[in-house]
């Protein structure tokens, strides 16, 4: 289940902490480090002292350019917030996002990704909404912020726990590899989308609106906004991904001018 789990840094500035939050990872037992756009460099005095012995994940860290391309294989993405939002996100707290962890790092194909901000401005609301949910930390309201290794921590033990919770309880008989049943398998249309599916659904989507001149990209209104925050509340799968994105298809099609029914 850690293996599935990625840690996802947002344009950290200071090396002193991608040092502390390797260290705060590798205690917990996660070693999937996603940097995005990092405003410093990664491999320093500094952040290897922080690191304390932890410094193979700065190493093994992966650099991408934007959160789309770090989360892209992710099946379930959650930002890191301190801050509430004017159009509110699904929201967990640490214990929640812990309880669904099992659950959704099950399938082979599993990636959980959890996404925090930068040290001086957290995540922007583009990014936030490029999540499934936000999870806060309980934390003194007049003094909410932590520091980014902090909240990494505070997250990879929530992930620790779950994992030893489930490592606690035994499998259902079923799911045991010592008894004759078969472990049942999971229908390949019961595989959610990616991430880079419903980026994919949601550029389409907005094609398709500004077409049939339902959306104003001048006039936006918070649309997209609320659409993505309905299509990712739903968590499609795959099959389903492409039934919509065949009646897009369809709807551009009958939008064209000339364009007669059958
Ligand atoms: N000044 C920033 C906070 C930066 S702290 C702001 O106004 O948003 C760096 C990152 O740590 C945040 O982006 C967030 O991902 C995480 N973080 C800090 N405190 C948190 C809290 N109470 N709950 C959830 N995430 C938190």
């Amino acid at each position: 289940m850690l293996e599935r789990i990625r840690i996802v840094l947002i344009g950290t500035s200071h090396p002193g902490n991608i040092g502390g939050v390797a260290r705060a990872m590798h205690n917990m037992g996660l070693a999937d480090l996603a940097l995005v756009a990092p405003r410093c460099e990664v491999i320093t005095q500094d952040s290897i002292s922080r690191a304390s012995g932890a410094d193979h994940l700065l190493h093994s860290a992966q650099v991408f350019a934007t959160i789309e391309d770090a989360v892209a294989d992710c099946t379930l993405a959650v930002g890191a917030s301190a801050r509430s939002r004017t159009l509110p996100w699904p929201m967990l707290s640490p214990r929640e996002l812990a309880d669904r962890l099992p659950g959704e790092c099950q399938a082979d194909t599993a990636r959980v990704a959890l996404v925090f901000g930068r040290e001086d401005s957290g995540l922007t609301n583009a990014e936030l909404q490029r999540c499934h949910a936000h999870v806060h930390i309980p934390t003194n309201a007049d003094f909410s912020s932590l520091n980014l290794a902090a909240a990494v921590q505070v997250l990879a033990y929530e992930c620790r726990m779950a994992w030893l919770s489930q490592a606690d309880s035994p499998a259902p008989a079923s799911q045991r590899a010592d008894t004759a049943q078969p472990v049942p398998v999971a229908d390949a249309d019961d595989a959610l989308a990616s991430h880079a599916d419903l980026e994919r659904y949601f550029e389409h989507l907005e094609r398709t609106l500004v077409t049939i001149e339902f959306h104003d990209p001048d006039k936006p209104r918070q649309l997209m906004a609320r659409l993505r925050r309905l299509f990712l509340r739903a968590r499609p799968e795959q099959m389903e991904m492409n039934i919509l994105r065949g009646i897009l298809s369809a709807t551009e099609k009958a939008a064209q001018p000339g364009h007669h029914r059958k």
